[in-house]
């Protein structure tokens, strides 16, 4: 059984992560920190204070009804050409650019839509990530988009740093909203009952090493996304920070919202 360190995060987990690259840029107590305050973090508790169930579940469904398919099927397309047209089909430019950083805190995207600035809504997208990071970037900025007019802004500028910011999307109920289409997109209801099974009764506890390794399963079995060698063990972490923050949101709305 592997050894326990701290915060309930396994040993082994943590131990493949830092080891994931030659660029063995972080330290186990760094990652153990980062992953513990995504996988400790009450995720039913932080939506319950920014929506009522009614709220959420209409928020859902009016986003359904923009996009087929949302909560029915995996958004699974990378292809920035593809991405690119269903963007214009909502009234939106997409332009990317590759901008690397050697310490992996890269910008992932950013949405800006300001008729004083631009005549047309953009979303910005770094195309250095994995393109399954920046299909997942794209939906969270169309998220914005979406949610525009709910959110009643006339001005509307949202950054999506490379790095530990997924927290701070729980205090905000725009970038939860966000963060909803790209769950929905990741996660359709079918695959979240399935990938949450043992996890859907209210009591039962975020289990880091069985719940983070079978997300890490599906995430992989759905999009090829992995930790890679080819990039550093930062960025690594960064990754398995994102993929339980957009999995413990998607349990949450399953749980506690029926969504
Ligand atoms: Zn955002």
């Amino acid at each position: 059984m592997a050894r326990r360190i701290e915060s309930g995060l396994s040993k082994s987990l943590v131990d493949e992560l830092v080891n994931s690259s030659n660029s063995q840029n972080v330290s186990i107590r760094e990652a153990t920190t980062i992953l513990s305050s995504v996988s400790n973090r009450d995720y039913a508790a932080s939506l319950r204070k920014l929506f009522d169930i009614s709220h959420l579940r209409s928020l859902a469904s009016q986003l359904a009804r923009f996009l087929p398919g949302l909560n029915e099927q995996v958004f699974g397309v990378t292809d920035l050409g593809c991405l690119e047209r269903m963007a214009r089909n909502f009234g939106v430019m997409l332009r990317t650019n590759y901008v690397a950083s050697s310490d992996g805190r890269r910008l992932r995207g950013y949405y800006l839509n300001d008729r004083t600035v631009l005549k047309t809504p953009l979303i910005w997208l770094n195309s250095a990530n994995h393109p399954v990071g920046v299909a997942a970037t794209f939906w969270h900025e169309m998220g914005h988009h979406l949610t525009h007019e709910i959110f009643g802004s006339r001005h509307s500028a949202a950054a999506l740093p490379f790095a530990t910011d997924y927290l701070e999307h729980l205090e905000r109920p725009e970038e939860i909203a966000a963060d909803l289409v790209m769950a929905l997109g990741c996660y359709p209801r079918e695959a979240a009952e399935a990938v949450f099974r043992q996890s859907t009764q209210r009591r039962a506890q975020w289990n880091f090493e069985t719940s983070a390794t079978r997300v890490r399963s599906y995430v992989k079995s759905v999009t090829g996304f992995d930790f890679s060698a080819d990039d550093s063990a930062r960025t690594n972490l960064y990754r398995l920070a994102g993929m339980i923050h957009v999995a413990k949101l998607r349990l949450a709305l399953l749980r506690e919202y029926s969504i």
